[in-house]
């Protein structure tokens, strides 16, 4: 059973008298555990893809199943839960809170939920830890580099043990040895957890690192296809 599945996706956004179609004749299916770049030029439709896929916005027509279930169909209370329990979410410009340590940045989400701060403290540092940041615990994000900011921002994105991770353009602002490396870490929490990733991208390069590639033009798919790779070097 799909996670995510896009039944004839419409997106279409209304600028003045204009209308944009962003995204037209969508039919997409997304399984657990996959992990799918979504690549194309800018202007193709994917950020749109994207905020599709984490319930962040809605079809102009079609539909958008999560786990079966029709967004649409959910009041926005209810969409909203299901985004917070289900999906984490990873951004280009990462959107650490500046004023909170590493370790507390990823407690967050946490603390906003159930847990006890000693759970919450607990699951934060196996998640940086995970991701290689176990000596950054106490620092600020403004004191760590760009690939750090952004693993910390990854880490943030898994305590919740969400079902997907949507990141659009998770390495636009990083150099491409940390752009892989992220991409690296995301692919061993895929494979590893059975999370499933959707992240767009316009870097040609990062295509071979996935299990899945759609290809974007002009709000349609133009390619979907996976990759037999058997495994990298990190
Ligand atoms: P990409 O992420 O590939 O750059 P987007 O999904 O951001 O593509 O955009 C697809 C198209 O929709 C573009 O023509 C863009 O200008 C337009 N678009 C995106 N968001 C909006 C919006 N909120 N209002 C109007 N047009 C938009
Ligand atoms: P990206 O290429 O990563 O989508 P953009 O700078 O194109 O980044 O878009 C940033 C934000 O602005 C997105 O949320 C997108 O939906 C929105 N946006 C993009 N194009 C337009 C547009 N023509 N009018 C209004 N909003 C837009």
């Amino acid at each position: 059973p799909a996670l995510i599945e896009m039944r004839n996706v419409h997106k279409q956004y209304e600028l003045g008298e204009n209308r944009i179609d962003a995204l037209k004749a969508i039919n997409v299916s997304i399984v657990p555990g996959e992990f799918v770049a979504v690549w194309g030029p800018s202007g193709s439709g994917k950020s749109t893809f994207c905020n599709l896929c984490g319930l962040l916005d809605t079809p102009s027509s079609g539909s958008v199943l999560f786990q079966g279930e029709d967004a649409a169909a959910l009041s926005d209370d209810h969409r909203s839960a299901l985004r917070n329990r289900a999906i984490g979410f990873v951004f280009q410009s990462f959107n650490l809170i500046p004023v909170l340590s590493a370790l507390e940045n990823v407690m967050l989400p946490l603390q906003v939920g159930q847990a006890t701060a000693r759970e919450a403290r607990n699951t934060a540092l196996k998640r940086l830890t995970d991701m290689g940041l176990e000596h950054h615990l106490a620092h600020r994000p403004a004191k760590l580099s760009g690939g750090q900011q952004q693993r910390v921002a990854i880490a943030r994105a898994l305590v919740g043990a969400p079902m997907l991770v949507v990141a659009d353009e998770p390495t636009a602002n990083l150099d491409s040895e940390n752009a892989l490396k992220v991409i690296a870490l995301m692919r061993s929490i895929s494979h590893t957890e059975g999370t499933a990733f959707v992240f767009s991208t316009h870097d040609q390069r990062l295509l071979e690192r996935v299990d899945r590639q759609i290809v974007l033009h002009d709000g349609m798919v133009q390619d979907d296809r996976r990759n037999h790779i058997a495994s990298f070097a990190n």
